[in-house]
């Protein structure tokens, strides 16, 4: 599997980081981890088939997560090339996305949902038993987060394969370290370096005790706030956690 980092920042625009967006491709399929205003467009930057995409996840309604859906599915109708596609494009995250999608189609007629192709929406329920499949031989899970109402980390697992979680943000929470267990790559937020503003957020100390908790073979720390541009985060993190951690920064390439 691979994992290219489209997007490291936040909702606060920078010259290096774009909002959040990772691509996951698999070999029977990709993956889109939120899609950010910047994630369409990071796509095409870094080459890939985003034409074939198969899936996107999104994890709330906050805009650095979500704002580029419905620039996508318009791009998606005038892309040459997309005319060869027949398979479906699954869009699957948390509850309302839905609702927030078709508002925007209803509010100047886009006709996003009138393509080339399938489009097919699932909104999925906090529930870290219920498995369900994203592609081909890669199943998920999610698990709420105490960051907004809706707000999601999911885990994507592979039948005899790698596990995968994307925390997307959130506060501090051991059980979200318990359900993230184990994982070969932990996508973790780590907003801010201390003294954080706000309790939905997580700061280094925090996020170094939920990776001490989940023990993740990987640890790619994003949702990085420009503060960070001051700080070696690497190895500020290692004095706190012996394990592999990794700064996320647009156009990072993870092979696992
Ligand atoms: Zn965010
Ligand atoms: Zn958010």
């Amino acid at each position: 599997m691979k994992l290219i980092v489209l997007g490291s920042g936040t909702s606060v625009f920078h010259p290096q980081r774009a909002a959040s967006g990772f691509w996951l491709q698999t070999e029977s399929g990709s993956i889109l981890l939120d899609c950010s205003a910047d994630a369409p467009h990071r796509m095409a930057e870094e080459g890939l088939d985003w034409i074939n995409l198969d899936a996107i996840w999104i994890s709330h309604l906050h805009l650095d997560h979500c704002a580029g859906l419905a620039p996508f599915l318009f791009g998606m109708k005038y892309a040459p090339g997309v005319g060869r596609r027949t398979k479906p494009l699954k869009i699957f995250g948390c509850e309302g996305v839905e609702k927030w999608l078709r508002a925007i189609d209803e509010a100047h007629n886009y006709r996003l949902f009138k393509q080339k192709f399938p489009i097919e929406i699932q909104e999925v329920e906090p529930d870290a038993v219920s498995r369900f499949g994203v592609v081909p031989e890669l199943n998920a899970e999610t698990f709420s987060t105490p960051h907004r109402r809706e707000s999601l980390a999911i885990r994507l697992i592979q039948p005899h394969g790698k596990v995968i979680i994307y925390t997307s943000d959130t506060g501090y929470s051991e059980e979200l370290a318990r359900f993230a267990h184990g994982a070969d790559l932990l996508i973790l937020e780590c907003s801010f370096y201390r003294n954080k503003p706000v309790p939905t957020h997580l700061q280094l100390d925090e996020a170094m005790r939920l990776a001490q908790i989940a023990e993740p073979r990987k640890l790619l720390l994003t949702h990085l706030y420009p503060e960070w541009d001051a700080v070696d985060l690497e190895s500020e993190a290692k004095k706190l956690w012996p394990g592999e951690t990794i700064a996320a920064r647009d156009g990072l390439r993870l092979e696992f």
